[in-house]
């Protein structure tokens, strides 16, 4: 039986070892529980094969002696968990899937998002008490309907992944969703951000909002790429199929590929 997924709810966290939390029930030697949060073992699980220690990139595993355990007697410890990449290839590759990775972003990324709201918000608010920098009326409101359109996309996790997975965290991505905004764009947040970014620019009309965002917008798309080999190893073919199905974030490209499919059925 695989790692229970599930485990920080249904278990209890019992006590830490090296800042590493420890799930129960442990009763040792027979019984060990599950070592980790965001990169977790089911040490009742693992035979001890060594697979995650070697294809870890980011080496954060080390091993830890489980005498008189009945499925081995070496098990590997997520000595470094924060440190981990979120690549799933100890994950994919385990095999007697014993380990469960929880998706999380990178730090850059963590930290550019309240400059991101930062942006927005500032570009609207001054948009709104001052006017268009420029002064140019159609970009306004051209820049209110990007502002719009963008808001479904930009809340597209909180509508549709505690549907597709009985109310787990979005983070821990556990099935491909292509249904709503996910059957036209791959990335529906991410296309979101960018074009609440793109709208409250022409809202303000300030070289400040633009200079902001632009960096901003290229770590964003940086982050979907990596994130895209992430998912192609954790999902494999059923990732690649809905690749070709539904593009990245191309908006215009991916309606015409929903109509097409709609008219299809
Ligand atoms: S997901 Fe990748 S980086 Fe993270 S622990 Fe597994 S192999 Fe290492
Ligand atoms: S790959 Fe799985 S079975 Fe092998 S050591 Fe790692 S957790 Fe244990």
């Amino acid at each position: 039986m695989p790692i229970d997924p599930n485990f920080q709810k249904n278990r209890k966290k019992v006590s830490k070892e090296a800042g590493v939390a420890i799930w129960g029930p442990v009763v040792p030697p027979q019984k060990l529980g599950i070592r980790g949060s965001n990169v977790a073992v089911d040490w009742d699980i693992c035979t001890g094969c060594g697979i995650c220690l070697n294809v870890c990139p980011a080496q954060l595993y080390n091993w830890r002696e489980t005498t008189g355990h009945p499925t081995s007697e070496k098990k590997p410890f997520p000595i470094r968990e924060s440190e981990c990449t979120c690549c799933y290839q100890c994950e994919a590759q385990c095999p007697v899937q014993a380990i469960h990775v929880v998706f999380g972003p990178p730090k850059t990324f963590t930290a550019a998002v309240p400059l991101m709201f930062a942006q927005i918000i500032g570009s609207v608010v001054y948009g709104i008490v001052l006017g268009p920098y420029l002064g140019l009326n159609i970009p306004f409101y051209v820049g209110w309907i990007i502002l719009v359109v963008g808001l479904p996309f930009f809340f597209s996790p909180a509508i549709y992944f505690p549907k597709a997975q009985e109310g787990k965290s979005v983070m821990d991505t556990t099935v491909i969703v292509d249904s709503g905004t996910y059957g036209i764009v791959r990335h529906p947040q991410i296309l979101g951000c960018l074009l609440l970014m793109f709208g409250s620019i022409l809202i303000s009309q300030h070289w400040l909002s633009a200079i902001i965002a632009l960096p901003i917008s290229v770590l964003f798309y940086r982050y979907v790429l990596n994130e895209e080999k992430d998912l192609v190893v954790k999902f494999g073919d059923d990732y690649r199929r809905y690749m070709q199905k539904v593009p990245r974030m191309d908006l215009l490209l991916g309606i015409i590929r929903l109509l097409r499919r709609k008219k299809r059925l």
